[in-house]
């Protein structure tokens, strides 16, 4: 194989194997570039199910699928999926923490960084889990969240809201309180319904919540059943009981590969500088041959599925270009939308309507849309199962 003829993919999960299925069908590229899709973990992840996983026993086995190369790629093709952590990148090529093909140095002729984010437990897994220890570690905390009598959820976002639902709708009996800074449920990027919307389903399904407050930070506080009742203590001087603590806030992004290379890459949230066709900004690649894709990268919109299927679908396309010298198009973002089940039978959502702005979904079809089977059909479907 032509050492220019790689195509180099960071992380596996869903940014990253998204786009190698995409690229996979485009014969035309395909016939002279091979696909490299480059991650060390042994499963991907579908972190919009961890939460129903992590407390009702079943859905263990809902977020999570192995990663194979025969499940990613079809027999026979020359696409490759290399199980090995990228630990530098450059103009033209990454280093391996192992060797490949007998160097630990890959060269590309083209490369998308899908590296996407780190999130306590169970919201993503740790890297070097094997399949059965995700699984293991999903069941351990549905039988600490059943022999819970009180839980403490920190933070009142989309995370800390959908975990009380579940929490609700699996123990009906269990204290649930939740402590979010702001003076409303989610922040002042959603709109204010849906916020009020959320605060009345939570109420009335006896959540206590602490709004405009927050819990101060003590050593050793993570999401775990504690050993006995732990007292939390809040900045308004509230003092909340629980013995099972779960943490809905901290995402940061992968972007250690960057920071190293050329930090003011960054933006300030650590993301990945794009420009308007999703390649990397940084002097680091003046060939303009590196994207940067979904939970990673700073493109338009959240940081979410809507918009990694967004990126891959505007990279597959411009890479294809930038390989072919065709003119690149700018990037379209995902739709402005947000849904919040609260188990699988309740929640509020909306979705930007054109003219009409920001629009509430009707609260009966939340199932429908995402608390029944919350998109793991999605997932799954990416696999080749034969
Ligand atoms: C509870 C919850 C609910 C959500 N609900 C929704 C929803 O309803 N709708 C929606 O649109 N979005 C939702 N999201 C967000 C969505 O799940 C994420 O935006 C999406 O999964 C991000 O995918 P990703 O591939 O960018 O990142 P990740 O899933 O984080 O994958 C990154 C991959 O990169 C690999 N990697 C990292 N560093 C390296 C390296 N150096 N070398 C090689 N590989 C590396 C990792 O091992 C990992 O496999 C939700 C998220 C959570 C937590």
């Amino acid at each position: 194989m032509p050492e220019n003829k790689n195509i180099v993919i960071v992380g596996a999960s869903n940014a990253g194997h998204g786009l190698a299925k995409k690229l996979a069908l485009d014969t035309t590229l395909t016939v002279e570039y091979r696909i490299l899709l480059i991650d060390p973990a042994s499963a991907a992840y579908w972190p919009i199910a961890s939460l129903r996983a992590s407390v009702v026993p079943g859905w263990e086995k809902k977020c999570y699928k192995e990663l194979k190369q025969e499940g990613i790629f079809a027999s026979g093709t020359k696409h490759q999926l290399i199980k090995a952590r990228v630990v530098k990148v450059a103009a033209d090529h990454v280093e391996l923490d192992r060797e490949f093909e007998g160097s630990t140095t890959v060269p590309f002729a083209t490369m998308v960084l899908c590296t996407g984010a780190s999130q306590p437990f169970p919201m993503r897994p740790k890297q070097e889990w094997s399949p059965q220890e995700v699984e293991d570690h999903l069941k351990q905390m549905q039988r600490d969240i059943a022999n819970a009598k009180s839980v403490v959820i920190i933070g009142g976002g989309p995370t800390g809201i959908e975990m009380a639902g579940e929490i609700r709708a699996q123990h009906p009996d269990t204290k649930i309180t939740l402590i979010h800074r702001q003076p409303r449920l989610l922040d002042d990027r959603f709109p204010k319904k849906l916020s009020n919307q959320l605060e009345a389903i939570l109420k009335k399904s006896k959540v206590d919540l602490v709004l405009g407050d927050e819990h101060i930070q003590e050593d050793g506080l993570v999401t775990d059943k504690q050993d006995t009742i732990r007292t939390i203590r809040t900045k308004n001087g509230k003092e909340i009981q629980g013995d099972f603590i779960f943490i809905a806030i901290g995402n940061s992004p992968n972007t250690q590969l960057i920071a190293d290379a050329d930090p003011s890459a960054l933006s300030k949230e650590r993301t990945i500088n794009v420009n308007d066709y999703l390649q990397v900004t940084s002097s680091l690649f003046p060939n303009k041959n590196v994207f940067a894709a979904g939970d990673c990268a700073n493109s338009p919109g959240w940081r979410s599925y809507i918009s990694v299927e967004a990126d891959i679908t505007s990279i597959s396309k411009n890479m294809a270009a930038l390989l072919r010298g065709g003119p690149l198009k700018k990037h379209t973002p995902g739709p402005r939308a947000m849904v919040v089940p609260f188990g699988p039978a309740a929640g509020a959502g909306f979705a930007a309507m054109g003219p009409l702005g920001d629009t509430a979904l009707p609260q009966m079809a939340v199932p429908f849309v995402k608390g029944k089977d919350l998109f793991t059909s999605k997932f799954f479907e990416r696999f080749i199962t034969a």
